[in-house]
């Protein structure tokens, strides 16, 4: 990520806004509030110490090095053991970076996906939530705790949250022979990206190493001719991306004006948690202010993040950025000392709640199941 306003880009590309218009359309249907009192939080597992999720991660994780193959381990066995009914990938891919000479760097990107058990290729939409898991190069011994170590923890617990209503919900839909229709097929994908980082300075070859070579390749990974999508890019119903959380009064913008509504729903979902006093944070504003935001601010700029290949390809983006960044940000104090642990929980239960309902779960709501005290 690059410093905030140093590098604004301008937005609006009426091609790339009228392919968003015209995605496909599905009812959305909001969580209960029971529902919502149902969601978890992580507790202890976001420990920096011994936490399950957090603490293995909160290492030095550059490309090539052995912190970003532990790294690798603790997503891949984590998956693996407790997620089976999850498909993983590596993309990998190598590269120059201006530091490191003729010598190629691997950069592997991993991805988790969790679709209808009857789709054929290019026949889901996939709810693609997204963070990287790299960290920079210097000052050496650099953590990322903010960036993106807590975005990487949040993304499996909210794997492992909406993992049995998933399993519930194809159950059902087989049973019932429902799937097999576009707007049915929901399925949802986790990209763990590398080398999003620069090596020396920001520049378009030398940041998002392992995002520019993974949407490249999906450009042009066609799909069979009658598929509904024709490529990996084309099932993206929303790609949202998790970045620089996990320090205390953090605030994440809206930028994009197509994917407004979506923001929106995450907003709504934080204000009606904060109003049943499921969220521990106490904020001087709320994590998503913009709800609100008039017609007229958008297209003023935006954070260059791993987003960007992507969306100069139509796909629609979600950036759960904060802005301003973290004061601890690319130093030495983006440590997990330095994170606030309710901000860091709030976040978990936030973005569960919104993978939840872009699910369509209240289908699956456990109506009998008695949330437990916070
Ligand atoms: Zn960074």
């Amino acid at each position: 990520m690059i410093t905030f306003l140093a590098r604004v880009v301008l937005l609006v590309q009426p091609l790339i806004l009228l392919s968003w218009l015209t995605s496909p359309a599905f009812a959305y249907t909001a969580l209960s509030d029971h529902f919502l009192k149902l969601v978890p939080s992580g507790g202890d597992d976001f420990d920096i110490d011994n936490g399950k999720l957090l603490a293995p991660i909160l290492i030095p994780r550059v490309p090539g090095t052995p912190g970003q193959a532990a790294a690798q381990e603790h997503f891949v066995n984590f998956f693996r053991e407790e997620l089976p009914s999850w498909s993983i990938e590596w993309f990998n891919s190598t590269g120059k970076t201006p530091v490191t000479g003729n010598r190629e760097i691997p950069f592997q990107n991993l991805l988790f996906k969790r679709e209808p058990p009857w789709v054929e290729e290019g026949q889901s939409n996939l709810l693609t939530l997204v963070a990287h898991y790299d960290s920079k190069i210097s000052p050496e011994g650099f953590i990322g705790a903010t960036d993106s170590a807590v975005p990487c923890a949040i993304l499996m617990h909210v794997a492992r949250s909406i993992d049995r209503f998933v399993t519930q919900m194809h159950d059902e839909m087989n049973a019932l022979g429902e799937g097999g229709t576009v707007p049915m097929d929901m399925g949802v994908q986790i990209l763990l990206l590398d080398g999003e980082e620069a090596f020396k300075d920001w520049t378009e070859t030398d940041s998002l190493y392992g995002a520019r070579a993974l949407a490249e390749r999906w450009e042009t990974s066609y799909h069979p001719a009658n598929s509904f999508y024709k490529n990996p890019l084309d099932q993206i119903s929303m790609f949202v991306l998790l970045d620089l959380l996990g320090a205390p009064n953090p605030s994440v913008r809206s930028p994009f004006l197509p994917t407004h509504w979506a923001y929106r729903a995450m907003a709504n979902i934080e204000q009606r948690m904060r109003q049943l006093n499921l969220l521990e944070s106490t904020p001087d504003g709320p994590f998503l202010p913009d709800a609100e935001k008039v017609i007229s601010r958008f297209g003023r700029g935006m954070v260059e993040d791993d987003h960007i290949p992507f969306m100069r390809r139509g796909v629609p983006i979600l950036h759960v950025i904060a802005t301003p960044f973290p004061t601890v940000w690319h130093t030495m104090d983006d440590d997990g000392a330095h994170l606030d642990m309710p901000t860091v929980r709030d976040w978990a239960r936030i973005v569960t709640a919104f993978a939840l309902e872009w699910l369509d779960m209240m289908e699956v709501e456990p109506k009998d199941e008695v949330p437990a005290s916070r």
